[in-house]
């Protein structure tokens, strides 16, 4: 164990003090559909193609799955569990499956 500082506000959070680890998903959701623009399918798939050999590799997992992970403190916790997105509004869906943490 060692010391953490909450990656929202910066508060020091000692060895043994209330902190959450918020652990995000971010998942590709694609649904099968690609959207042809021109005429010319081949010819899109093949500039879909170049295009991804400009990304570098790891460019190219994160456009499919990408996990990032933050320490936060308790006041951090709850504004961020309230609105993640800073919308001002309290219109998210909150999960109390507690199995979901022990997968
Ligand atoms: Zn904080």
């Amino acid at each position: 164990m060692s010391d953490h500082f909450c990656d929202k506000c910066g508060e020091y959070l000692p060895e043994g003090s209330l902190k959450y680890s918020v652990q995000i998903q971010i998942i590709s959701d694609f649904d099968g559909v690609i959207m042809c623009e021109t005429d010319d399918p081949e010819m899109e798939a093949q500039e879909m193609l170049e295009a991804a050999e400009d990304m570098d590799e790891q460019e190219l997992e994160d456009e499919v799955y990408q996990e990032l992970s933050f320490v936060l403190c308790s006041r951090c916790r709850k504004r961020f569990s309230r609105d993640p997105f800073s919308h001002g509004a309290r219109t998210y869906r909150t999960t109390k499956n507690f199995e979901r943490m022990f997968h």
